[in-house]
């Protein structure tokens, strides 16, 4: 994710996040409870959602979870003890498979005794972390880090490939399979499922018509724009592409008048406006992209193009290398780059 200089025109409905552990009513039988998280993005938000159980008795559904850490399970517990008024966890609705939306997945389920609802991609790659805690991942990175042209420094950074040697608690053997355009009923209300791509590859965000409210997870975040990178071990051979698509497709689907649940900073209206943004943001970095290879460049030429403002330590520089590439890789899909391959195995790209 990087910090967007555009952010402007929309409007939030909150000065600022409440404190974790509080809960915040959106509407009622929508709420919000903020859990931190390290790092510079410092917390993630989470819904709960009024449900129903099977006999018809009164419940909370929960989406996302936190990243997977005894704090996280500390505002969990407290929620349990104080914030249900003795109704039931009905069940774990998780928007995509990183760790701090996933990372508590098989803790929630086994310690409440209630089930995943997730897309099968998300449910497959979450599991596949989980299980070989990144190995995978860190063999495709390093391939994937060498033709990007980053020689013997690929090597260390593949295995610090960092949001996915996050540990999880293991992820749900079995799930609910959750399919774009699929309505679920919650409580009292309709959620149609919206999947997103680019950022994740079955990402799913949640929309109630009736309640005029989007969960949009990390497919549209305010004021930082949500990572797209040409990602080890995903299968998603054109993130960009795909993300670029579903900001098309949210503005043809959902209408502007929502209120924006998103998983960083705060709900905000004018959801279209913020689409509009990200979009020009794209298009004013494939431009910058472009520009740079009117002689061939590897995508680690291209990092410091895209990146020129801030200073990268190893971990940004994986992320940094995988919007690099996800950036050449849309201009070799829509012709306006080629893709050679040095002898060494390092790609080069330059203008058609
Ligand atoms: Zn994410």
């Amino acid at each position: 994710m990087s910090p967007d200089a555009g952010a402007i025109a929309l409007d939030y409905l909150y000065d600022r996040n409440p404190d974790p552990g509080a809960i915040v009513d959106i509407e009622p039988g929508v709420r919000w409870l903020t859990m931190p998280l390290p790092g510079s993005l410092a917390h993630i938000n989470l819904w709960l959602l009024d449900d129903k159980d099977e006999d018809g008795g009164d419940g909370v559904a929960l989406v996302d979870t936190g990243i997977f850490s005894n704090t996280s399970k500390e505002v969990w517990e407290h929620f349990f003890a104080t914030g249900l008024g003795g109704r039931k966890v009905t069940r774990l609705i998780v928007t995509h498979a990183h760790p701090d939306h996933i990372g508590l997945a098989g803790w929630l389920c086994e310690r409440l005794g209630i089930e995943l609802w997730i897309s099968e991609t998300e449910w497959s790659m979450g599991r596949r972390f989980s299980l070989d805690a990144g190995r995978i991942l860190i063999d495709s990175g390093l391939a994937l880090f060498r033709r990007g042209g980053l020689g013997k420094e690929a090597e260390a950074l593949a295995a610090s490939r960092p949001s996915m040697r996050i540990p999880t608690s293991p992820v749900p053997e079995n799930h609910h399979r959750l399919r774009d355009g699929d309505v679920l009923r919650i409580g009292a209300h309709d959620w149609r499922v919206v999947v997103g791509r680019g950022h994740a590859p079955e990402h799913c965000c949640l929309w109630c018509p009736t309640l005029d409210i989007f969960i949009a997870g990390d497919q549209v975040l305010p004021k930082i724009t949500p990572n797209v990178s040409l990602w080890p071990g995903r299968d998603d051979p054109d993130p960009l592409a795909h993300f670029i698509e579903t900001l098309d497709k949210l503005r043809d689907l959902v209408p502007d008048s929502v209120t924006v649940l998103p998983s960083h900073n705060l709900p905000f209206h004018r959801l279209h406006n913020r689409l509009r943004q990200l979009r020009d943001h794209h298009d004013e970095r494939m431009d910058e992209v472009l520009a740079a290879c009117d002689s061939p460049k590897t995508a680690a030429d291209v990092v410091p193009v895209l990146f020129r403002h801030r200073k990268l330590d190893q971990r940004q520089m994986a992320f940094a290398m995988g919007e690099a590439l996800a950036h050449l890789q849309y201009g070799v899909t829509t012709r306006r780059l080629a893709r050679e391959e040095r002898a060494d195995g390092t790609w080069l790209f330059q203008r058609t």
